[in-house]
């Protein structure tokens, strides 16, 4: 089976608009703050990347994130931007009183395409908890009412933890009860303040990842993983044991082949480049050089995308092309963003 190629484009461009966040949350990648930083892309630098992206074909979709992108005064400003050159926009803000019905309003009427929020778990006491910010959870569930009531797709992360994990059957009716449209599974990468945090083991993943598969088709939204692409081969190798044809395989993979740095850029707050956010290597700056050409040229994000570089199993596996394995989650645990992805309890043939 054939990935796509995502060697000229990327298909999602996560950008971190900001890191100020009035939250702060214990985990938080980001390492947010309450105030804003001196270096952040102005107004202008953002119109300027966003001219860059439009150049792409097809165009990427984008997703403005922080810290809460709801800090920078100019987000509905750059929403119209980005619809206005074609590329597809989504928002995700943090969980405040600040997602006013006014403030969603405003967004859905700029043109943003969809909206996520964070749900760690399906209580106050759990989410709460996880987050390390007291009166979250009935933020999260306000906003995400608020959300789905002006039409606009909702999306739920939920990070997936050794303390998250056994929630999740729990979590997931939550989800349910707020008409989201998507339900994303964030696997753990230990870096930035998430490092306190404990992962799940390979084998308790693995065996999560089949629980998706086994439900998502009768769950009244779409599932997603991030971090952890390997919920590909899960899905795979499910359909091919229930006798389904390749084609059949082949057209269920929307988005197969996704990986940090192969379809996926990330744009930090003063402009560096890096294949996602979860794996901090800078290849560029939007000041100095466009996004696009950083992408698309940049050693590193070449060699990302070129599966041939991956070692140990993810180096040998007969997926490697569907999935590839976190590298962010190899590069967290080894220092080497090729090594094999750790979360993963794949032994190829031979391998
Ligand atoms: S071994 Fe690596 S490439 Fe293969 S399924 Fe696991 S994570 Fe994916």
């Amino acid at each position: 089976m054939k990935a796509p190629d995502y060697g000229t484009a990327p298909a999602r461009v996560y950008w971190e608009l900001t890191r100020a966040c009035d939250l702060a949350c214990r985990h938080c990648r980001a390492e947010a703050q309450r105030a804003r930083a001196t270096d952040e892309l102005t107004t202008t630098e953002c119109e300027q990347v966003l001219d860059g992206l439009a150049q792409s074909r097809p165009r990427p979709h984008v997703i403005f994130t922080g810290g809460d992108p709801l800090k920078r005064p100019d987000l509905v400003r750059l929403v119209r931007a980005a619809v206005a050159r074609g590329l597809g926009v989504s928002v995700a803000p943090s969980a405040t009183l600040g997602i006013s019905h006014e403030v969603v309003h405003e967004l859905k009427q700029a043109g943003v395409s969809a909206m996520s929020l964070s749900l760690d778990g399906p209580t106050a006491a759990h989410h709460d908890a996880v987050r390390g910010v007291l009166g979250c959870f009935g933020w999260t569930l306000a906003a995400a009412r608020r959300i789905v009531a002006a039409g606009i797709p909702l999306q739920i992360n939920t990070l997936v933890t050794a303390d998250t994990e056994p929630l999740l059957e729990d979590t997931v009716k939550v989800v349910a009860g707020l008409g989201a449209a998507r339900w994303s599974l964030f696997f753990l990468v230990a870096v930035g303040r998430g490092s306190i945090l404990p992962p799940v083991d390979a084998v308790t993943c693995e065996r999560r990842l089949r629980w998706l598969a086994m439900n998502a088709e009768r769950w009244p939204f779409v599932v997603s993983t991030t971090e952890a692409p390997h919920y590909r081969r899960v899905v795979i190798q499910r359909m091919r044991a229930a006798g389904r044809s390749n084609a059949e395989v082949a057209a269920a993979g929307r988005g197969w082949g996704v990986r940090d740095g192969n379809g996926i850029m990330f744009i930090s707050a003063c402009g560096d480049v890096t294949p996602s956010g979860f794996l901090p290597l800078a290849a560029g700056n939007v000041r100095a050089v466009s996004a696009l050409d950083v992408y698309r040229y940049a050693p590193l994000f070449r060699a990302l995308r070129a599966p041939t570089r991956l070692k140990g199993r993810c180096g040998a596996c007969e997926f490697r092309m569907l999935c590839g394995g976190s590298r962010a989650r190899a590069w967290a645990a080894t220092g080497d963003a090729f090594e094999e992805d750790p979360l993963c309890t794949w032994q190829a043939a031979g391998a």
